[in-house]
């Protein structure tokens, strides 16, 4: 098929098949009926997984399948994928020999889009960057939504987006893998280290070149900000990066000629050659090194964007940061208690290390990703008092560290509280920060977070 034809946007009376009908697969038939296009929605779970979707989908007047994928999915156009369906099953390799289009709901509902996109990626702190985006642009009185891989799928509010407003988008790799067009005003790179590996083959250099996707269609009216001091990242944006693209760099050490760095303790940004001193490093509200490159991050966005310094400064200070991301949970006995459920991998808890003075009870452990924790070790002897091992890599998180620091087991989220509580002291800091998965113990990350709350609380 022609590239023109795959991405004619007139779309009415096109048939479309939608593979995934959790959250955004149910937002984009929703978009694609609304556009008057034949949709049909397939997905492998059960129907009482499905239920709401289900209902949804009667209720739009779509048709669907659910409990495996048939062939009828092939009968189409264009096939919309869905981030959490993965690319190599086989229905996936059946469209490719057809030469059916197959796209991502990011994709599609790009074309839809009147605003300009400022889309996030990186492995860790998408979430936080792109909050706090959307916070200071809000506090700016600048029109916004915030979404995509978090809260309402892009697709769900794309209709919503004038030219005046502005989409702050997250955006995974899985989206990024089945993109076309898609062209954010303002694209940010993190940071890139391995993650999701399943999803890739085991090829690192995959998954890099999929978030690398993120500015391919850029041109020279468009911006990309990035992790200098992330030496993938950087490495990948002086070898993709189209010279046409404004390149934004950030970093701690003072020496780019536009972007932002940290100058006399202060997150100072240089744009079309005026420098502007934004905030004191101290006076940020959400706390660590990691923080402070999501803070220069989202500051650079939001000033390209229109939002004024003095209304940057105090979203910057009073911002606290997102649920499950070092949260303070309590204090009790002069123990304080952090839940930092969602660092999901080694390179989060790597950085939330390094952010307390005081000792750590470590909570580290659940379904490993192939983890390599040696990278932890140095802070490990550094700031860690106490491991207690948790989840279905407890044995591992043992092994690896039981000639270092004292490593407890535990059978449950409470077993593992309560062992935190007999180790830690007056001035200690228990942090569960698992560096796993948590569908051994748990439905998801947020599970269990609430979990280590509702314990935490009940001491
Ligand atoms: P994501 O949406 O990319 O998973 P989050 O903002 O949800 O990112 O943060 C995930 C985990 O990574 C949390 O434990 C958080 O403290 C940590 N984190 C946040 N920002 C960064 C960063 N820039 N680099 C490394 N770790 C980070």
């Amino acid at each position: 098929m022609l590239m023109e034809n795959v991405i004619d946007k007139n779309i009415e009376h096109r048939k479309i098949s939608v593979l995934g009908a959790a959250r955004s697969g149910v937002a984009v038939a929703r978009l694609l009926a609304s556009k008057g296009a034949n949709v049909f929605v397939s997905d492998c779970e059960s129907e009482e997984k499905l239920r709401a979707s289900v209902q949804e989908l009667k209720s739009l007047g779509v048709k669907y399948e659910i409990g495996g994928h048939t062939e009828r999915i092939l009968e189409a156009d264009l096939i919309v994928i869905s981030p959490g369906v993965p690319s190599n099953i086989s229905i996936v390799d059946k469209a490719n020999q057809k030469e059916i289009p197959v796209i991502s709901e990011l994709e599609i509902s790009s074309w839809f889009c009147k605003a300009p996109i400022i889309a996030v990626t990186g492995t860790n702190g998408k979430t936080t960057t792109t909050i706090l985006i959307g916070k200071i642009l809000d506090d700016a009185g600048i029109k916004n939504i915030v979404g995509g891989n978090i809260g309402t799928a892009f697709s769900g509010f794309v209709q919503s987006l004038d030219e005046k407003s502005v989409a702050v988008l997250e955006v995974s790799s899985f989206q990024l893998d089945h993109i076309i067009t898609f062209r954010p005003k303002i694209s940010i790179i993190l940071n890139i280290t391995p993650d999701h590996l399943d999803r890739y083959d085991h090829n690192f250099e995959k998954y890099i070149a999929s978030k690398c996707r993120i500015f391919e269609n850029q041109t020279n009216d468009d911006y990309l900000i990035y992790n200098y001091d992330d030496e993938e990242t950087q490495e990948q944006v002086r070898r993709l990066a189209s010279l046409h693209i404004v390149t934004l760099p950030f970093g701690i050490e003072p020496r780019f000629d536009e972007g932002a760095h940290i100058e006399n303790g202060k997150l100072t940004t240089v744009l079309r050659g005026l420098r502007t001193e934004i905030i004191d490093v101290e006076q940020i509200g959400i706390r660590g090194i990691h923080n402070l490159y999501n803070s220069m991050a989202a500051t650079l966005a939001a000033h390209l964007t229109g939002a004024r310094v003095s209304s940057i400064f105090s979203t910057l200070e009073n911002f606290k940061g997102v649920e499950h991301r070092l949260e303070f949970v309590r204090e009790l006995n002069g123990v304080v208690y952090i839940n930092d459920s969602k660092a999901t991998n080694v390179s989060s808890v790597w950085y939330a290390l390094q952010v307390y003075n005081q000792p750590l009870i470590l909570m580290l452990g659940g379904r490993d990703k192939g983890n390599d924790y040696s990278k932890l070790t140095e802070l490990i002897e550094k700031h860690v008092k106490t491991i207690i091992a948790i989840g279905e890599s407890a044995d591992k998180v043992c092994q690896e560290f039981s000639g270092i620091k004292p490593v407890v087991k535990a059978d449950t989220m409470e077993d593992a509280v309560n062992k935190a509580g007999k180790f830690a002291i007056n001035g200690d800091i228990v942090l569960l920060s698992p560096a796993c998965a948590s569908f051994d113990w748990f439905q998801n990350y947020e599970h269990r977070g609430r979990v280590f709350k509702q314990i935490v609380n009940s001491l």
